[in-house]
């Protein structure tokens, strides 16, 4: 992680500290809910809170928003701790929300003794009706001056389940007026009899996102709470509710937590916004991903096409090459779509520096060199990295039968094919220079074998290897060679903006069918026993992975991550 990277929040924070805000301490959290897997868009706020953490001595929480029963999935706190770690970071508190409840209920009774929050009766229609609008100011609720004491005990009895879901809320006491609808008595608390999974069934009034947000926040210390773009209009209620809570100074309201043995120092955190990160060519709306997955329209959250992490995971993704992308993206208020050819970009990078490379042929063409014996059996050394060579080198068997990529050899070559043709020539890689002499067809007329000669003059070291021919083709020795299920993925899908559905289609209509083909190929022998996880590049091919869960050393399964260049590019063009 380089501290090199310039933004706005880097920039702030480096003010707060120098002006001596919060003794110079820098704390953050990332705040999840529990209700599916994290995306690619998370990242971007993850490689934030973490990295400024990181970057300035302090630490990051990882909490777990689970104010909002029901919808929660152990599944999901599982996959969201794994996905973190995945991405390079560890927390250093792991907490629940739901671990406040007692906290959020006391500041609730102190904003009431305040004359700050009351018990309303209205309707969730009836609320909405008073609200008001962008261009009216909305009007008070008949409940909004009940006094303290009725208030108090219609709070408590709340608490203790005697009325209905929805039968009445607990709101702040701000301004029916206010221009930003946000501060017009928002909702503080409603009644919802469902059984949580952390906290069973002991409450049945659960805390509003907004009220339940700033109280963790400033209960756990938290110095610089960032967030995206869309609660930029919530600040304000945020910053009222920490206000008049002085959580900091009221010890009274965290006294439930050092019960329970959680000690933890309160602050005033203050909120900053940025951009969310958005990718062109995926969707990352929870409630369409989990669609994906619940219509079987993708192998299920870790398909290696999901923008999740865990698929990218899967897919092969570096993640310092997610991190990287974030950063070089930067943070800012800017809206912007991003190309995914540029997160791409930075997979390529990375694995170019990092990935030993191999020799693999996914559609096979048999290739007999007729001018050696057929039992001719040698060893060649291969460097495992052009620029590398602390990389070292592996040795690759080379015989007369060989496997080439069919589209390799083109019996009519198209203009500027400069790969094998009848009675033409090509360098084999690593080998030497072989003439086309004859090819082989089966009754269909497909071309089922090549027989050609190599020029022993031009084996490598030896000064006819210097002679000069267009094309240089990889191949694999067809007695040594071992098979792989090979899957080549693509998007997903094959629009930019599969979210656009003003003409009247959805992102179901704009899967790309040609995301996921299975292919059967020869791998070199050395790839026989590599760990699942390990990345190479199949020279000429792409880089691959050795599937997380499905490779095993009695049936290699490879992933393509990705391929050498941005095809994207060049078909848009
Ligand atoms: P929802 O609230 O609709 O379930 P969400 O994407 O906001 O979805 P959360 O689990 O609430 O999901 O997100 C956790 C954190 O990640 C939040 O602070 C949120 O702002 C941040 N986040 C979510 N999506 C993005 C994104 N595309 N770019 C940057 N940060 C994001
Ligand atoms: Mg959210």
């Amino acid at each position: 992680m380089s501290d090199t990277v310039s933004h706005f929040i880097r920039s702030m924070i480096e003010t707060d500290r120098a002006r001596g805000a919060h003794g110079g301490r820098v704390a953050t959290r990332f705040p999840p809910e529990p209700n599916g897997y994290l995306h690619l868009g998370h990242a971007k706020s993850i490689c934030l809170n973490f990295g400024m953490a990181h970057d300035f001595g302090g630490s990051c929480n990882l909490r777990f928003d689970d104010t909002n029963p029901s919808k929660e999935d152990i599944e999901y706190v599982n996959a969201i701790k794994d996905d973190v770690r995945w991405l390079g970071f560890e927390w250093a508190n792991l907490l629940h929300a739901s671990d406040y409840f007692e906290v959020f209920y006391l500041c609730g009774e102190k904003l009431i003794r305040q004359g700050q929050a009351y018990v309303c009766d209205l309707s969730a229609d009836d609320v909405r009706a008073y609200r008001g609008t962008l261009t009216e100011p909305g009007r008070n609720s008949p409940f909004r001056d009940r006094d303290i004491d009725t208030n108090l005990e219609l709070f408590r009895r709340m608490r203790a389940g005697e009325f209905e879901d929805g039968a009445r809320t607990l709101r702040a006491r701000i301004d029916m007026a206010s221009p930003n609808i946000n501060l017009r008595d928002p909702a503080l608390y409603r009644i919802r009899k469902v059984r949580h999974q952390n906290t069973g069934d002991a409450w049945c009034i659960y805390p509003m996102y907004d009220y339940a947000h700033c109280i963790s926040d400033a209960v756990e210390g938290i110095t610089h709470s960032l967030c995206t773009l869309e609660f930029e209009d919530h600040r304000p209620l945020y910053d009222w509710c920490l206000d008049q809570l002085d959580i900091e100074h009221d010890l009274a309201l965290t006294e439930p937590l050092r019960a329970k043995g959680l000690h933890m120092t309160p602050s005033r955190p203050r909120q900053t916004e940025f951009a969310r990160g958005n990718l062109d060519y995926t969707v990352m709306s929870k409630r369409k991903l989990i669609a994906l997955v619940q219509e079987g329209l993708v192998d299920g959250w870790n398909d290696p096409r999901m923008p999740t992490l865990s698929g990218a995971r899967r897919r092969g993704f570096p993640s310092g090459a997610i991190r990287t992308f974030w950063e070089r993206m930067g943070y800012s208020k800017q809206v912007a779509t991003i190309e995914y050819s540029v997160l791409e970009g930075c997979v390529r990078d990375d694995l170019d520096s990092k990935a030993s490379r191999r020799l693999a042929v996914l559609d096979p063409l048999p290739v007999t060199i007729a001018n050696l014996p057929p039992d001719h059996c040698e060893t060649l050394s291969f460097a495992n990295h052009p620029k590398d060579p602390t990389k070292g080198t592996r040795e690759v068997s080379f015989s007369p039968r060989l496997y080439i990529e069919r589209e390799d050899f083109a019996e009519v070559p198209p203009k500027g094919f400069h790969r094998l043709v009848p009675g033409g020539e090509v360098r084999l890689r690593g080998v030497g220079i072989v003439r086309c002499d004859e090819v082989v067809k089966d009754s269909n007329g497909t071309v089922i074998e090549l027989r050609v000669s190599l020029d022993a003059s031009t084996r490598p070291g030896l000064p006819g290897a210097e002679r000069k021919v267009k094309g240089t083709i990889h191949w694999v020795c067809a007695a040594s060679a071992v098979p792989a299920e090979v899957r080549l993925y693509d998007r997903l899908f094959d629009v930019p903006n599969p979210d656009d559905d003003s003409d009247g289609k959805t992102y179901r209509d704009h899967l790309n069918p040609r995301s996921k083909i299975i292919v059967r190929g020869y791998l070199e022998s050395s790839l026989r026993d590599v760990p699942i996880e390990s990345r190479f590049q199949f020279e000429r091919l792409g880089y691959f992975v050795a599937d997380q869960f499905d490779h095993r050393m009695e049936r290699l399964v490879f992933n393509r991550i990705v391929t050498l260049r941005d095809s994207y590019a060049k078909a848009e063009k």
